[in-house]
Formats: structure tokens, sequence, C-alpha cells
């Protein structure tokens, strides 16, 4: 049976830095495409809560990191590639093919080694699960790591998705 577009993978109900790196190891996973806001930071600053760096460098350890943004500017998106030392895209227009597909292209890895993490149904799983990506989808959180209680988006996505016929979790 073939997944629903809007259907993540796996969606644990954490934010980030809960995410178990092991389950994504054990998945076969070679290489992350991680989405930027609300996803890493909470709001409009560019200093990155210390669990999600944490959680990086951990993730750098066995995996390859890309951060893959919708958010147009570059100076934004660059200054938290550079504090954890990674590659980026800005713009990337999720759920649009045409980035990921480069990003791919770079990674040298199948999609399905592949994992995509983000905080939008409609934008980051879409994306990933066009490509045959592993999609994770996760809680938006707050400065200290914990799930932010304001998360009417997704709740309103996932209502959406579930008309739409993908049956979440
Ligand atoms: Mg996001």
């Amino acid at each position: 049976m073939s997944q629903h577009w809007l259907k993540p993978n796996w969606d644990p109900g954490l934010t980030l830095p809960h995410l178990p790196i092991q389950h994504l190891l054990d998945q076969g996973m070679q290489a992350l495409v991680l989405d930027v806001d609300r996803t890493l930071l909470p709001g409009h600053e560019v200093e990155l809560p210390v669990p999600v760096k944490a959680w990086i460098k951990e993730a750098q350890h066995h995996l390859l990191l890309h951060l893959f943004s919708n958010n147009p500017s570059r100076k934004r998106i660059g200054a938290v590639a550079t504090q954890l030392d990674l590659p980026f895209t800005c713009s990337a227009a999720k759920p649009r093919r045409v980035r990921l597909r480069k990003v791919m292209k770079q990674l040298q890895f199948e999609p399905s080694e592949v994992a995509i993490v983000g905080d939008r149904i409609f934008t980051d799983v879409l994306a990933g699960n066009r490509l045959g990506l592993y999609t994770v989808l996760v809680r938006p959180l707050r400065a200290d790591g914990s799930p932010c209680n304001n998360n009417r988006v997704q709740l309103l996505e996932q209502k959406l998705a579930g008309w739409l016929g993908a049956q979440q979790k």
C-alpha cells in the first residue's frame, strides 16, 4: 500500500531535541534535511536553543545534515547554519521538489536513506513524501526545547490532511 502524501512516516509527538537519534539510525538513515523555523528555532531570533545545539552536535556524529528552509532570508538562515557549521538552502519553496532534488543530488544517498524533519505537513512532510524521503513531523518548540503551546497551524494541517484522506497516527 502506498503512503499518503500528507502522512508522515514518523510522528512521535516530540520536538526536535527530544527525537531519539537512534530511531533514525535504526531506520537506516544516512542524512537529515532539517526545517529551520519552529523546528530548530522558536521565534525570529537566530541564537539556537541549547538543547537544539546539543542534539545537532550528537546527530552530526552519525548523519550528514542540511538546513532546508522556505524562509527567503539568506542572512537569517545563513546565520543559523554558520553557528552549526552546516550547509543550508533558503527560499526552498517546499513542497516543490526542485530544490530538494538538488540537495538530494549533493547528498548522494537514496531517498529512503534521507529523513526530512519539520513541523509542517503541507510543506515539509509533503515535499519529503513526494520524493520518497523518510518524513518526520515534529512539534514546534519553545526556547527551552519543550513543545510550544501554540500549535494551531499544525493542528489545522492535521485536520485538513485527515479530510484529504491521510490518517494521522
Ligand atoms: Mg517550520
